[in-house]
């Protein structure tokens, strides 16, 4: 299917030109490089690979909502489990464990850069004890709390990823469309880039699979129209399908699990998504696996 070309002004954030000397202490990943279109490790005919990912806070009411409309469109998602709502729904994450591919949202999902290294680590590692504990399996992928708003991580939550064997992170923005750019605060975003990548810590990888700005807190947040927001996600695809990129939406079932109208937005994005030829609908953990595939592949 042809392309209509639709003007997508990207935000171009100088990453290095606001780095300054009182923030040595953040962490900076990688420059985003020796990745590739997603033809060429994902699927030979894909033409962009989407991912929806939650960030399992939410009550049942929501959960229940996204669970029966993922299973409708047959969609694997991921859902990124705070430990404490294993606590308080331990069957409910049952059924989600059961279907869905699992991350870690931390346990009590603090703002990780106001923490401690130690502090950091346990609120890992207690998240990924309660969520086996619960469902048998261990999160494969994390998500750090509030990473669509503000500077939410550090070099501290890379370690504490590989001490706590989580070697997946989808933290970090990309792709933005003008309607609604991100704040200038929000840091470590590659606007222009669409992909997976490696950050390298002491020899060690971590995959990070990027995120599409805005999430669904700030596109409703920003008291945006339904066709708003529909609008702008759309643009955010069409550019990535351009790209030949991956589109993980960053969304919540305490947002667009709350009301029905924004469940009926999203199953109309993904309608029109479907539309276009070589949509690969997939969980996080499946995108990093066929990514580092291709990496070990070529270092060969
Ligand atoms: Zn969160």
């Amino acid at each position: 299917m042809k392309i209509k070309y639709v003007p997508l002004v990207l935000i171009i954030i100088c990453i290095f030109g606001t780095f300054n000397l009182h923030n040595t202490l953040l962490f900076f990943p990688s420059p985003p490089v020796e990745s590739a279109p997603v033809n060429q490790w994902f699927a030979e005919d894909a033409n962009v690979v989407v991912s929806l990912t939650f960030d399992a806070e939410g009550d049942e009411i929501q959960l229940n909502r996204l669970i029966s409309f993922l299973d409708s469109e047959n969609i694997n998602a991921t859902f990124m489990l705070k430990g404490e709502t294993c606590e308080k729904y331990p069957a409910l994450v049952k059924r989600i464990a059961h279907k869905f591919d699992l991350g870690s949202h931390t346990y009590t999902h603090p703002l990780l850069t106001e923490i401690s290294k130690e502090a950091q680590l346990d609120e890992i590692q207690r998240s990924k004890d309660i969520i086996y504990r619960t469902t048998g399996k261990y999160p494969s992928s994390f998500r750090a709390p509030y990473c669509d708003g503000h500077k939410s991580y550090n070099k501290y939550t890379f370690e504490n990823l590989l001490l706590s064997e989580i070697y997946i992170d989808s933290s970090i923005g990309t792709v933005t469309t003008a309607p609604i750019s991100p704040p200038k605060d929000l840091k470590q975003f590659f606007p222009e880039y669409p992909y997976p990548y490696v950050i390298q810590m002491d020899g060690r990888m971590i995959i990070e699979i990027p995120w599409i700005y805005p999430s669904d807190s700030i596109a409703y947040d920003n008291s945006n129209t339904l066709d708003q927001i529909l609008y702008i996600w759309k643009l955010a695809f069409e550019y990535c399908y351009e790209q030949k990129g991956v589109y993980v939406l960053l969304l919540h079932p305490g947002r667009t699990g709350k009301y029905i109208e924004r469940i009926t937005l999203l199953k109309t994005l993904i309608e029109f998504m479907r539309q276009y030829d070589g949509v690969y609908f997939s969980s996080i953990s499946t995108i990093a696996s066929r990514f580092s595939d291709w990496k070990n592949i070529n270092k060969e």
